[in-house]
């Protein structure tokens, strides 16, 4: 088994496990609540653990272009780098407008 993608942000884990599944790899998902106790900073992040080393090569390559489809649809602030939904016409943080 091989450790293959993590994030805070559970939405992403399960999001990038999906894709995984749809692509035909085995997958097993970690911790995936350990974000859920109320008020509590968890000290896990879930996690996407591929079953086969075997495949891991191309599952990274998946994983890899997941993530950059993620990050083509946020735009970054000019003035404080933070990164905005696409949806947004402000910056979220400064308020300043996307200019992109
Ligand atoms: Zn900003």
């Amino acid at each position: 088994m091989k450790l293959i993608y993590t994030n805070e942000n559970r939405i992403m884990v399960l999001n990038v496990k999906n894709v995984l599944i749809g692509h035909g790899f085995e997958v097993a998902l970690n911790n995936e609540f350990a974000s859920g106790a109320a008020g509590s900073l968890a000290p896990f992040w879930p996690e996407v653990w591929l079953l086969k080393d075997d495949n891991l090569e191309e599952a990274l390559k998946i994983v890899e272009s997941f993530d950059t489809d993620i990050s083509s649809i946020t735009w970054q602030c000019d003035q404080c780098f933070e990164d905005n939904d696409q949806t947004f016409d402000y910056c979220w943080n400064c308020n300043a407008e996307n200019s992109q």
